[in-house]
This record gives C-alpha cells, sequence and structure tokens, in this order.
C-alpha cells in the first residue's frame, strides 16, 4: 500500500498553495489502488512539480506523485529507444543513456522534469524550430484510465488519445510509462556561438537569418533596458560538439556527464533576494559579461541548457511571496505586438530576473500543446510586483488578438474566457476528454480554474 499524506503543494513559483491527499506509489498496482480510492474530488499525476503554477495541484482532492515510478525499463543501444517509467527525471535518463552515446530529443530549461510532466505539458527545448515538441519524440505510452484500464496509446493507433493527452495536462488519464526515441552524440559537450544582440531588432532579425542552420538557439533579454538598447540580448547558438571539436582533456572521457549543483538557497528569506534594483543589476552584468561575439565556444551539456540547475532551490530566491512566470507565443507576423509587450515591461520597470526569447517551428498535433510557429517570450517577475495583474491582464488580451496564446504549464493567473480563443482546439479536447473520462476523474485546480 502507497503512502498517503495530506498536504499542501504548490508549482515551481511557490504561489498559490491548495491541499490534497498525496499518495507516493511505488508501482502501477499502487497508482491504480489510488485511482480507484479517491474522494469525489477527483485525481491528477503530479511529477517533480516544476510546473510554475497549479497543474499538479488537486485542492481537497487526490494528487499521485509519480516519482517512485522511475524505472528503465528497456534501453535499446542499437536504436536509441528508452522504455521507462513516467516518473523517471529526465536528469537520471542523461545520466544513463549519455555513456553510451545517447541524449535526450527535447529538453527544457530544467532536467528535473520527468517523462510524464514532458508528455503532459508537450515541453519544448530551444531546438523546437528543429525537433518540435516532445510528444513528437515518443513511440507509444501505457495510459492508465479512469475506468482503471491500461492502454496502449501510439500516435498510429489511437492519434484522439495520443495528441489529447500530449499536452493535456494530466487530464486524460495518468501516463504509466512511455517509449521514447533519443538522439546520437558524439560527446557531452555542445559547441556555441555567442554574440550580443544591440537592440530587439538585431536579436530578432539575427535569430530569423540563422535558426534554419543551428539546430538550437535562444536569446536572455534585458527586459528593463529602455530607448535604443530596448531588447537588448544575448544569442546563444549550439550544436552538439563532434569528437574531433574537443581539446585532449574532455576528449579522454568526452561523454562524461557529472552536472554540479551548489548548495540551496535557505527557506527563509523574508523579502527575497530578487526585486527590482538586483534584477537591474542582473540584467546589466549579464549583458556585459557577454562577449561581443564568440564562436565555437564550449559548454557542458548542463551549462548549456540548464544554468538554473546549478543552484539548488533557486525558486526561494523570490521569498515567500513566490514568482510568476509569463510565457506566450505569437505567430510569426504578429512581431508588432512582441515588441508592444516588450515596450510595455520596459516603461514599467517590471524586473524579470530570466527572459528568454525563441522562435518555434510548426505546432505538433496536441489539442493542447502550446507551440505554435511564431515567437515565444518567457518571463519571471517576483509575485508582489505593483501593477503585474493589470499589466499581465493587458498581455493576454494583446496575444490572443494577435493569434497567440499563453503557455498552461507556466500560468497561475490567466482569465477562463481566453482560453478558447487562444487554444482553438479546446472544444476537440474537452470532446476527447469526456469521452475517456466521463465521470471527469481528472481534474486539477488548473482545469478548475480555467474551465479546461
Ligand atoms: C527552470 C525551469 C525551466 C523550464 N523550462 C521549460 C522549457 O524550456 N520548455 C518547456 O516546455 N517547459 C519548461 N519548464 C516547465 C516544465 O518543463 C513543465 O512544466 C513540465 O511539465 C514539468 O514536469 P514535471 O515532471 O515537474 O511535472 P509537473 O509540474 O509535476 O506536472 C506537469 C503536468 O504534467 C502532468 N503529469 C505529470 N506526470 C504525469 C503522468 N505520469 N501522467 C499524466 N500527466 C502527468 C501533471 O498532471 C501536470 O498537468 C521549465 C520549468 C522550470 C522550473
Amino acid at each position: 500500500m502507497s503512502d498517503v499524506r495530506t498536504r499542501a503543494l504548490t508549482g515551481w513559483g511557490r504561489t498559490s498553495p491548495t491541499t490534497a491527499r498525496v499518495a507516493a506509489p511505488r508501482n502501477p498496482a499502487e497508482v491504480h489502488e489510488r485511482l480507484i480510492g479517491r474522494t469525489d474530488r477527483g485525481v491528477i499525476a503530479r511529477g517533480l512539480g516544476r510546473s510554475y503554477g497549479d497543474p499538479a495541484q488537486n485542492a481537497g482532492g487526490t494528487v499521485i506523485d509519480m516519482t517512485g515510478l522511475d524505472r528503465v525499463l528497456d534501453l535499446d543501444l542499437e536504436r536509441g529507444l528508452v522504455t521507462c517509467q513516467a516518473g523517471l527525471s529526465l536528469h537520471r535518463l542523461m545520466e544513463l543513456v549519455l555513456p553510451f552515446g545517447w541524449f535526450v530529443p527535447v529538453t527544457p530549461g530544467t532536467r528535473h522534469v520527468t517523462i510524464g510532466g514532458a508528455i503532459g505539458s508537450d515541453i519544448h527545448g530551444k531546438n523546437h524550430h528543429a525537433d518540435g515538441a516532445f510528444a513528437q519524440h515518443v513511440e507509444r505510452f501505457e495510459l492508465l484510465q479512469a475506468d482503471g484500464t491500461v492502454r496502449q496509446v501510439s500516435p498510429e493507433s489511437d492519434p484522439e488519445t495520443f495528441w489529447a493527452t500530449a499536452g493535456g495536462m494530466g487530464l486524460t488519464g495518468i501516463v504509466l510509462s512511455a517509449v521514447l526515441r533519443l538522439i546520437p552524440v558524439e560527446t557531452a559537450w555542445m559547441k556555441v556561438d555567442v554574440a550580443r544582440c544591440a537592440d530587439l531588432d538585431d536579436v530578432m532579425a539575427r535569430m530569423a537569418d540563422g535558426d534554419a542552420s543551428r539546430r538550437y538557439s535562444v536569446a536572455w533579454l534585458d527586459c528593463l533596458a529602455t530607448g535604443a538598447s530596448l531588447g537588448r540580448s544575448v544569442l546563444e547558438c549550439g550544436e552538439h560538439a563532434a569528437l574531433a571539436d574537443l581539446p585532449a582533456r574532455p576528449a579522454r572521457d568526452p561523454l562524461r556527464f557529472r552536472p554540479r549543483t551548489l548548495g540551496g538557497v535557505p527557506s527563509a528569506l523574508p523579502g527575497g533576494l530578487l526585486g527590482r534594483h538586483s534584477i537591474a543589476l542582473f540584467n546589466e552584468t549579464w549583458y556585459r559579461k557577454a562577449p561581443r561575439r564568440k564562436d565555437g565556444h564550449l559548454k557542458t551539456i548542463a551549462g548549456f541548457f540548464h544554468p538554473l540547475d546549478g543552484v539548488r532551490d533557486w525558486n526561494r530566491m523570490y521569498g515567500p511571496a513566490g514568482f510568476l512566470q509569463y510565457q506566450f507565443v505569437v505567430p510569426f507576423g504578429a512581431e508588432r505586438t512582441l515588441r508592444r509587450i516588450v515596450e510595455s515591461i520596459s516603461a514599467a520597470g517590471a524586473p524579470s530576473f530570466l527572459t528568454v526569447l525563441k522562435r518555434f517551428g510548426p505546432g505538433d498535433p496536441g489539442h493542447l500543446s502550446f507551440p505554435i510557429e511564431g515567437w515565444t517570450l518567457a518571463l519571471d517577475f517576483p509575485a508582489a510586483t505593483p501593477g503585474l495583474a493589470a499589466l499581465l491582464d493587458g498581455f493576454d488580451r494583446q496575444v490572443a488578438e494577435a493569434g497567440g496564446r499563453v503557455y498552461l504549464a507556466k500560468d497561475s493567473r490567466m482569465a477562463p474566457d481566453l482560453v478558447p480563443h487562444m487554444y482553438p482546439r479546446l472544444a476537440e479536447f474537452r470532446q476527447a476528454r469526456s469521452t475517456l473520462d466521463p465521470d471527469g476523474v481528472f481534474v486539477s485546480d488548473l482545469a478548475r480554474r480555467l474551465a479546461l
């Protein structure tokens, strides 16, 4: 029998805690037990809780912590296919497969996410323009359904269930295991070109020109820069380094993957470390310390993809009030909306510690999958920033009008009436959900708040 405790949970932003019965099963039979023994407030799966808002919370109901189901069930080193339980983290998967010359096809800005969470949010990485989102690399998964049956789902055998679940925020069932296609790499290093970009036009032009020939690209924006420097950025484009790219020392053990994590941030930081002034200072320093241009610079996989994972519990730096992540995408052609939003943030002096600009390639068929072809901007604001709610409400409207959308895995405050505009396939999702789960067993705070 799995362990069950009543606990308050939040997302990574540490806002809006709610209390649920949290079960920690260690095998699929125990997940099933918890599904059957639920209360009428329903059930939701939770991975490593790296969503920023409330999709892995269920006030008054059951939350199934899937991290105990973290076994690799099969590894085909010839074809680069891994079958694993859904609670396995990308971190652990990288530790296992990198020494054999394989890497995950899509990684977000942290490797501390589970396979189930990666499917639930259909996550994207710095290579979306080249490789698409996570679910495109999933051959099939096993889904525990509301009636207790387990279904094998692949895009060929059952496209409706597959694409309702990919990006479906855990609302179609519980993914128990998945088969994932890996990508081959010669080393655990990245070859990176870094360039400072003087303003928003400069960075967008360079990304538009360069993305076709670069597998990974991302720009870090100084959102507090004003005037002629508005949108000044540091652009990083990378490729997996080949063995021939490494100097003698790393070439001796080219697939070594031992990322280091510095000590954590203390939990009792009353005001937090990140406010308007410290963020302005950080942005300025980040921009100035970047080389004007440096090509072919070697970085470790962790240093390139997951710099924040280097500090444990960095989300505590915002203090007890927590922070909001706001990520939207607007289609190509709606560059004016992106510019207006960057201008408004700068004019309001709203401090975002990390502001990241990327270009997405075509979206996948996930009903609620976030990426669409266009520009995406992600911002982190301290939750206590004065005027933040009104500012973001205004951005939501502009994004929706431009045919764009806000990322559900990061949302904690959007109004429900905009969701059908942002996600035009919401009605199809609801239809698929009601067929798969007619009694509404799978539910979360996010689903209630946004009427998904
Ligand atoms: C520092 C940082 C950087 C990030 N960068 C990116 C990025 O670049 N790109 C990106 O796309 N995202 C990014 N994210 C968000 C993160 O990738 C997603 O929120 C991801 O879903 C988190 O996975 P998790 O295992 O923590 O899942 P949780 O946050 O616990 O859950 C996320 C959703 O998945 C569902 N879920 C979890 N497990 C299962 C399961 N077994 N079966 C069915 N549903 C399940 C949950 O119900 C929930 O709806 C970032 C987050 C952080 C903290």
